[in-house]
């Protein structure tokens, strides 16, 4: 069993405290013991992340070139570690070790995209303010990052903002969640041999309740970056307003895959099925509703049955498996409990429903993939976040129609398109209320492209040019040049 203390001030560290141990939701033997930290150790964190960000030639001084080398060096030393790494992700979360891989790339990408926009941070010069005037706008960093993170991507959504905020010039205090701190506590320890100065990056693990709330409320934390539920994220922005701390959020989704009755179908039914597997649907961009063109739902759903009857349930480290295991018996139990539901509700189970039966599954919280078919608007599995393998089938008949009803959900993540019609695809993208479309996709991702949600799934973006730009503060300084020749305006 793996064992780790918090990571602090560039070494491990401890004061005793109990531990969380964490079971593997595949088959319930012991994964690892994580610190169970508090206030107390939330405090040791910040006093080291305020020291290095705020002496003189501390981490933010640093020319940002130097910054992107020990980015450069941290990606290298994940690439390293790759296989290690996707492991303890795959074993912790209860994904198939494929796709654990896939995301430890992810994460590697998106150091290595942080670390170039380092070089290529610049502001503004107003030089046309009159003859003796100069403005200059500068981008600095915003401070000590607070860092939330949920356990479904561990390490993605950690990526997502700590290289952007390194590279921004920010120190940082992560928290990763109390199932799944393995690849944190892992990358921590090598962002040290990479070079980073210590106190840049902190990680305190333990619950939200006591280390979360410690990092929301403490006045040493300048901006909380927080990914998680919608209902979480509303209770962290109300905390942090209490201090008008910047909060930057990532929350749930409720996608829809949208299929006209011209697309490429063979194309729509491999996103369609990826969007309803991918993660074990524990993703939220999961494509969780299909909206499909009534007149050829019948020929769609049969085939996607038919997909999803051969789609593998297995144990995380099994080269075949396509769905792992849920992350706990509660939401095994929440997932279980929303199909029922929607059978109650007059949804018929179309494929899937129940838990596998295999010896080699029985200890663990594995759900098979589930279709369900006749879903209406007004019904709850049409409305909230499953977060399962479970995949919604609505029709409708015209553009418009399909508009309302991606629209018709209080989330705004993602969505996707699927038709041949290029005029369409750009026309109905545009009235979707969602920080991304895919047309013709599902779930590829590229650093490049901003992420965030419109409406309840957040506020504000991470990746892209808005990722780093996200922990920069924006400062203006205004000068008078030469001898002074006139008072000031307001001079009395
Ligand atoms: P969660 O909100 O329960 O927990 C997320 C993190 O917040 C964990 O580290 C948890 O310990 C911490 N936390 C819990 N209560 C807290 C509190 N009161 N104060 C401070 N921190 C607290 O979410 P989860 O169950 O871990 O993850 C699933 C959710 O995350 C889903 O809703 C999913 O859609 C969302 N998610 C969003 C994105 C995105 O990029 N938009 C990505 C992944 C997951």
């Amino acid at each position: 069993m793996r064992s780790y203390d918090h990571w602090i001030n560039g070494a491990p560290y401890s004061r005793n405290e109990t531990s969380i141990e964490r079971r593997s939701p595949a088959h319930g033997r012991p994964l690892a013991a994580f610190k169970a930290g508090s206030k107390a150790d939330v405090d040791v964190a910040v006093e080291a992340a305020r020291r290095i960000f705020d002496s003189r030639s501390g981490w933010p001084d640093w020319p940002s070139t130097e910054r992107a080398g020990v980015l450069q060096k941290l990606a290298g030393l994940m690439e390293k570690n790759l296989e290690q790494l996707a492991v303890i992700e795959a074993e912790e979360v209860g994904k198939p070790i494929r796709f654990a891989r896939g995301e430890v790339a992810g994460a590697i990408e998106l150091t290595r995209y942080a670390a170039a926009l380092a070089w290529q941070m610049n502001g503004d010069i107003f030089n046309h303010l009159g003859a003796d005037k100069l403005g200059l706008v500068t981008w600095e960093p915003c401070g000590v990052v607070g860092m939330i993170v949920p356990w479904n991507f561990p390490l993605v959504t950690l990526f997502q903002k700590l290289p952007f905020a390194l590279a921004a010039g920010c120190a940082v205090v992560a928290k990763p969640s109390e199932f799944t701190s393995g690849t944190a506590m892992e990358v921590a320890a090598l962002t040290s041999e990479a070079g980073l100065p210590a106190g840049a990056f902190n990680v305190v693990t333990g619950t939200g309740s006591d280390v979360g709330e410690a990092l929301v409320d403490h006045p040493g934390i300048d901006m909380i970056s927080f990914t998680g539920s919608t209902i979480v994220g509303k209770r962290i922005a109300a905390r942090a307003s209490a201090q008008v701390k910047r909060v930057a959020l990532e929350l749930g989704g409720k996608a829809a895959n949208t299929v006209f009755a011209d697309a490429d179908l063979a194309a729509a039914l491999d996103g369609v099925l990826f969007g309803m597997i991918l993660n074990q649907g524990e993703e939220c961009c999961a494509g969780a509703r299909l909206l499909v063109e009534e007149k050829i739902v019948d020929r769609f759903v049969e085939i996607l049955v038919a997909r999803a009857k051969k789609v593998v349930v297995g144990l995380p480290l099994d080269e075949r498996t396509d769905i792992g295991a849920l992350i706990h018996r509660q939401h095994l139990e929440k997932v279980l409990g929303h199909i029922a539901r929607a059978k109650e509700e007059g949804a018929t189970i179309a494929s899937g429903g129940e838990r596998p039966c295999t010896a080699e599954l029985a200890d663990g919280f594995f759900v098979e993939p589930t279709i369900l078919a006749g879903v209406t608007p007004g019904m709850t599995a049409f409305r909230e976040e499953i977060f399962g393998p479970v995949l919604t089938v609505t029709t409708f008949r015209d553009v418009e129609e399909a508009v309302a009803l991606v629209n018709d959900t209080t989330y705004g993540l993602a969505n996707g398109l699927w038709t041949k019609d290029i005029d369409r695809a750009l026309q109905v993208s545009r009235r979707l209320r969602s920080g991304t479309v895919y047309v013709n996709t599902y779930l590829e991702t590229v650093p490049q492209l901003p992420f965030g949600g419109f409406k309840q799934s957040g506020l504000g973006r991470e990746n892209g040019r808005e990722g780093l730009l996200a922990y920069m503060e924006v400062k203006s300084t205004f000068m008078k040049l030469g001898e002074r020749t006139a008072a000031l305006p307001h001079t009395i």
